[in-house]
């Protein structure tokens, strides 16, 4: 008997980078396709002394059931940081504490989306807001990115001409493109914003981790004062696995965003955000995000000079200042999927882009992840990548 899904799950795709993942599992692959932070980074023992002390503490308490919001003290260290990070007053009770930022995505679809509601993403967007708001059967729109955030005029348009529910948005160190919102795109997009009936969603899980540069205030609070949503997260600056985020949003919606979260799993796990409240209590967070941005930065700059070097001039890459992410435009008419099978048979291996353009564009471009290889297998792997591109375009 065929089992009868859910309408909701017809259009809904497995993680197309979570499959390519499993070809890359084989370690002789020089992979750039993952979006791992670099576990040598994760500070193991530091969590260790903190789970320790939580434990010998605070045992029972960090073992038990707790509230929706999360934990007070961890709500309110998001708080003063925003404060003293980007200088946006943010309240501690407007904080909601999510298992990982990822579940945020998954309550705002809950919250605000009906099947059908059009939902503005960036042009490439990332592939987890297009398969959580897949979930609720939204209807993307895009907007194209420039070298320094979105197209205003498009922007404009789009929403001019377009009953808009949500729009989402990665202001710093984009996942996929590595792009960062200028303060005028910033400035410009609240301006656009102002006055109209929509959400805008700005999720944010990569600003820390800025290598050059200045740091520019979030779009929400900085720029625009209503109807803007937050996002952050613990897994890119201490780790992935304790999956704690958050959301920073006002009482109205905050309070049904909790009812949506009680439904999914009554709270984030205690014990979780108690060590992670612990660990930045104990240990300074920003001498170790200063190591994440030393070793990252320099792992950025190895790659873009390998790609100086090894790939053809009429290939485009973007500088990043942050994050984990390089991308790649190949000139128009060569398939990223094609040069995929390629790199695999030459063992290096990245994310074509395609996936991350709901309009079936993008072909040409892929994503090259440089936070989770070191400097000799990010040369090695440019090297064989420049190698495969300079072989299709000769042919
Ligand atoms: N948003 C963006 C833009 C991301 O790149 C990621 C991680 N891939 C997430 C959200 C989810 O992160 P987490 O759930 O670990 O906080």
């Amino acid at each position: 008997m065929p089992v009868k899904f859910a309408d909701r799950m017809a259009t809904v795709h497995r993680s197309f980078i979570r499959e390519i993942l499993k070809v890359t599992e084989d370690p002789s692959i020089i992979s750039f396709a993952g979006g791992l932070p670099n576990p040598e980074l994760f500070p193991v023992s530091d969590l260790e002394a903190a789970a320790v002390k939580v434990m010998e503490e605070t045992g029972p308490q960090s073992m038990q059931y707790s509230t929706t919001e999360g934990f007070q003290p961890l709500r309110q260290y998001i708080a003063d940081r925003y404060k003293e990070k980007k200088g946006i007053d943010v309240d501690a009770d407007e904080i909601l504490i999510t298992s990982g930022s990822q579940q945020c995505l998954d309550l705002l679809g809950k919250v605000f989306l009906n099947a059908g509601d059009n939902v503005l993403i960036e042009r490439p967007g990332y592939l987890g807001a297009i398969q959580s708001f897949s979930i609720f059967q939204a209807n993307f729109l895009t907007v194209g990115l420039e070298n320094d955030g979105p197209d205003l005029s498009e922007l404009e348009k789009v929403l001019d001409e377009n009953e808009i529910k949500m729009f989402y948005a990665v202001t710093n160190f984009q996942n996929p493109s590595g792009l960062t919102y200028s303060p005028e795109k910033r400035k410009g997009v609240a301006e656009i914003l102002s006055g109209r009936d929509i959400i805008f969603v700005e999720d944010d899980p990569y600003g820390e981790l800025r290598f050059m540069g200045d740091f520019h205030k979030p779009v929400v609070r900085g720029f625009l004062e209503e109807n803007g949503i937050l996002l952050g997260s613990f897994s890119k600056v201490a780790a992935p696995g304790f999956r704690l985020g958050w959301m920073v949003c006002p009482g109205d919606i905050r309070d049904k965003m909790i009812i949506a979260k009680q439904a999914s799993d009554l709270h984030t796990s205690t014990f979780a955000q108690r060590v992670i409240h612990r660990y930045v209590t104990d240990f300074s967070l920003d001498d170790h995000i200063e190591k994440i941005r030393e070793r990252y930065g320099n792992q950025r700059e190895v790659m873009v000079k390998s790609i100086e070097e090894y790939f053809p001039a009429e290939v485009k890459v973007t500088r990043p200042e942050g994050g984990m992410f390089l991308w790649v435009t190949l000139p128009e008419g060569m398939s990223s999927m094609d040069l995929f099978d390629e790199a695999i048979k030459n063992k290096v291996a990245f994310v074509p882009g395609r996936p991350f353009y709901v309009d079936g564009t993008g072909e040409n471009t892929f994503r090259l992840n440089f936070s989770n290889s070191d400097e000799a297998r990010i040369v090695e792997g440019i090297k064989r990548l420049g190698a495969g591109i300079k072989d299709f375009l000769a042919n």
